[in-house]
């Protein structure tokens, strides 16, 4: 036998690898380790496959008398990464009319004029190129079939169907190498991550023919169902048949197992099948993976053909590393490895199938993961009003605002125009785990008239129905077919195992006892941000919180916050009691006062009968707090500072519900944490407040609490003066939203608009306010953590901003030493693997 490297007849110890000879080679050599009955196999490389295709063929008639020459060949692809694709396989060769008399006296004249026809067909349209309309024409007739097919074929190629294999052989593979070259196929595999150089391997293997005497045909089969991973065994046979036939639907295929429907191939052929069993079970043993094999049963003998990995959802990916591992096969390190973080989105929300047709109306940021179809509408009452009457609906705003939250919670689903990874629909869609698409300006917003123009020219009107997939940031037409979330034991086994392994903690960001019971049930380690501000939009709060801000004494502002205070003091305590006395880190008021009143005129005009206010008085105070730019303005500390009453307040809320769940036995520290810092003297003036409020609720009570104060780090001089903050304080958080948005001088509400474009044309690797910028942002980080620590080294340093949740930027966090990140409760999961994995 010769032994080249680049054509090798597969053996188990011949020089094969995945990256010379492509993965099905790689794994026939595996199956031929295990002794399994595979039929003899030459491996060509991806080096003799790049000769064969600049013209340079091999020695055919070498190549063939490592073979049978007796047998019918298959080519088939081996590329590196099956996802890449390749060309077709082609079966039969070695098929001439010579050979139809032979194989006919053993398997009958009419199965092998089948053969011989399959063959001449493949041959001509994928050989010979030849248009496949020419054959449409074909009779019914096996051996009139033949006939014409022939007579198509010498008439447009004008020569004789070739008879020679070692001719026959050497175009197939000379097409094959060629067809992998050519410019589609190169666009498709890249599209799908191949490299520019991608090689490809092919396999010449002798076949099993599955047609004949006796019970013969084709099939797949595996041991789990590829949806929910559970084991049953799956797959089709259908008699009579080779190839990829039994796929292919049309013909009606058998069962696998014995079932009372109808026959099946176990009781056909009782030894294969139980081979097969046997067989697939050592592969998943051996081979340490959920295998699916290809195989040819020829008068009742089992061939495998080939044996590929398991195709898998995400939910059945994480069922199949559990059972691998428990089963003592992998260890549990392996079985964590093998799940991308990021597809357990797919287990937590409902999905648009992805075996459907989209219909796709425009693209945006996909700011919050899942799928659900409602009618649009266009104002946070209509939500509310339909979801009264028990419709689903899909919020349509330019962008969303305070006043729009409770429509969003009513509504399935929504889409704004503007926006980005981090402006408020985002924030809060992730938060409450909807569906959510921002930035989608390439579609024609007229809420007024209440219509919405898709980039095609299709309108749609309030009541359409549109589904909105906030996993890949599309709109599509319509109501799409959707794949409902679940995850069972095997999910729950395997947060387990990552929790184990994990060296950061994972908090979660959340604002309502709802959020903090999601954060709970996924098994946050407690709230890193309790943003306080979403506590006040319930329409009673806000009323109070509005007489508050339209207040002309400070009497009568303490008048309005003592109302306040009850109401907080009850939220604070049913967090902490939620929590079970895990770690609660509530960040005090942070946005400008003027988001807390109406934006127009007839909303000022509802406020001034509210409050029995003048109009006029309300419009000027509503001017009177409107800024150039409120994000930049009277807000966080500076709020703090100006108006303290406010953080006093929430303050003592917070001491006194400590104490309440105290005396139901939920011990706790709570963590206050003030935001928008930059400068120290800022967290001396809040600290020395915080310190008297909590003197007086001592002296008040007669009882003792302990409380950790803390500064969010979201402004870039914060992180530069981290050195002198953190004498003053037990720990710092970085609030990366922010922090991102000052230091591109960015907004994270406008940056939806040219984000893709940016991205695009590379100007960005990626959106800043989604991972976090390793270069710029990142370095505040590590420039803070460094100053801060070694100023106070026993400080907690941690993250909340939304990269909390994104498994590149949790790396970030854990080499530079962070205690714990946090993100919205959904996303607490992915954290827990993501971080689970850097530890492995
Ligand atoms: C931040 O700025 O990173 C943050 C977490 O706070 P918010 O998103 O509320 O501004
Ligand atoms: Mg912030």
């Amino acid at each position: 036998m010769q032994q080249d490297t680049d054509i090798t007849l597969i053996t188990p110890d011949a020089p094969i690898g995945a990256d010379t000879h492509g993965g099905r080679a790689k794994c026939l050599q595996r199956l031929a380790r295990l002794n399994l009955p595979i039929p003899p196999t030459i491996a060509l490389s991806f080096k003799a496959i790049q000769r064969i295709a600049a013209g340079d063929m091999p020695d055919m008639r070498a190549l063939l008398s490592q073979l049978d020459e007796h047998a019918l060949l298959c080519v088939r692809p081996s590329s590196e990464d099956s996802d890449w694709g390749g060309p077709r396989a082609v079966l039969n060769i070695g098929m001439s009319g010579a050979m139809c008399e032979t194989l006919g006296a053993r398997i009958g004249p009419e199965a092998a004029k089948r053969l011989y026809l399959r063959f001449v067909e493949s041959y001509a349209i994928h050989v010979a190129r030849l248009d496949p309309d020419m054959l449409d024409d074909m009779p019914g007739d096996p051996e009139d079939a033949l006939a014409f097919a022939l007579r198509v074929y010498e008439d447009e190629v004008e020569e004789a169907f070739p008879q020679d294999p070692a001719v026959q052989l050497a175009e197939v593979l000379r097409s094959m190498a060629r067809a992998w070259d050519g410019t589609t196929a190169r666009l498709l595999r890249q599209a799908k991550g191949a490299p520019a150089d991608a090689g490809l391997g092919l396999v010449v293997q002798e076949m099993a023919i599955g047609l004949g005497r006796g019970e013969c045909g084709s099939g797949v089969m595996q041991l789990v169902n590829s949806k929910s991973g559970a084991r049953q065994i799956t797959g089709r046979y259908l008699s009579q048949s080779q190839g990829r036939d039994a796929l292919s639907g049309g013909k009606e295929a058998l069962y696998l197992e014995r079932d009372p429907r109808g026959p099946s191939l176990e009781e056909l052929a009782p030894e294969a099948f139980a081979q097969l069993k046997s067989h697939l079970s050592e592969m998943r043993e051996k081979l340490r993976e959920e295998m699916q094999a290809e195989f040819t049963i020829e008068n009742g003998k089992l061939h495998l053909l080939d044996g590929v990995r398991v195709a898998r959802n995400a939910r059945a990916a994480v069922s199949i590393a559990v059972a691998l591992a428990e089963d003592g096969i992998i260890p549990r390190e392996e079985a964590l490895m093998r799940i991308e973080p990021r597809a357990l989105n797919e287990l937590l929300h409902r999905q648009v199938d992805p075996e459907a047709k989209r219909d796709v109306l425009a693209r945006g940021v996909a700011a919050s993961p899942g799928a659900a179809t409602g009618k649009i509408v266009f104002t946070a009452e209509a939500s509310q009003a339909a979801a009264a009457r028990g419709e689903a609906t899909v919020l349509v705003r330019r962008e969303t605002t305070s006043e729009d939250i409770r429509g969003m919670h009513d509504a399935v689903a929504i889409l704004t125009e503007r926006g980005g990874m981090t402006s408020h629909a985002a924030v809060i869609g992730r938060g409450i785990g909807l569906p959510c698409v921002v930035g989608a300006s390439s579609i024609r917003f007229q809420t007024a008239a209440r219509k919405l123009t898709a980039p095609d020219g299709r309108i749609l009107k309030e009541g359409d129905e549109v589904t909105i997939d906030g996993t890949n940031g599309e709109v599509l037409f319509g109501r799409a077919p959707l794949l409902d979330a679940g995850h069972d034991d095997s999910f729950q086994v395997l947060m387990g195992w990552a929790d184990d392994v994990r060296d950061i903690a994972v908090r979660a960001n959340a604002d309502t006892p709802m959020d903090a019971q999601m954060a709970h049930n996924f098994q946050a380690e407690g709230i890193g941000l309790c943003r306080t501000e979403h506590m006040f939009f319930e329409e009673a709060r806000l009323r109070v919180m509005r007489e508050m801000i339209f207040a002309s004494t400070s009497a009568d502002r303490a008048a309005a916050l003592e109302r306040l205070l009850p109401m907080q003091r009850a939220d604070f305590a049913d967090l902490f009691r939620i929590m079970k006395g895990q770690s609660v880190c509530i960040r005090l008021f942070d946005p400008p006062l003027h988001e807390f009143l109406p934006s127009d005129r007839a909303g000022h005009r509802e406020l001034a009968e509210a409050l029995d206010l003048p109009l006029s008085k309300v419009t000027r105070r509503v001017e009177a707090l409107a800024e150039y730019n409120p994000m930049l303005g009277m807000r966080g500390v500076r709020l703090g500072i100006t108006v303290p009453e406010i953080y006093e307040m929430q303050v003592r809320a917070i001491f006194e519900a400590t104490l309440q769940v105290a005396g139901e036995g939920v011990e706790i520290v709570p963590e206050i944490m003030i935001p928008l810092v930059s400068a120290s003297r800022e967290v001396e003036l809040v600290k020395g407040r915080v310190d008297s409020v909590a003197a007086a609720v001592r002296s008040e009570t007669g009882r003792d609490f302990a409380f950790r104060l803390g500064v969010m780090v979201e402004t870039p001089r914060a992180a530069l003066r981290a050195g002198d903050i953190a004498p003053q304080v037990a720990f710092l958080s970085f609030g990366t939203n922010d922090l991102t948005q000052m230091t591109y001088g960015l907004s994270r509400d406008d940056a939806g608009r040219f984000m893709s474009e940016y991205v695009q044309l590379g100007v960005y690797p990626e959106d800043p306010f989604h991972t976090l910028d390793l270069d710029g942002v990142a370095e505040l980080l590590s420039i803070g953590a460094e100053r801060a620590r070694a100023a106070n080294p026993n400080l907690t340093l941690s993250i909340c901003g939304e990269h909390g949740g994104n498994p590149e930027s949790i790396a970030f966090c854990r080499a530079a030493g962070f205690d714990y990140v946090s993100c919205s409760p959904f996303r607490v999961p992915v954290a827990r693997l993501a971080a689970a994995q850097l530890a492995v």
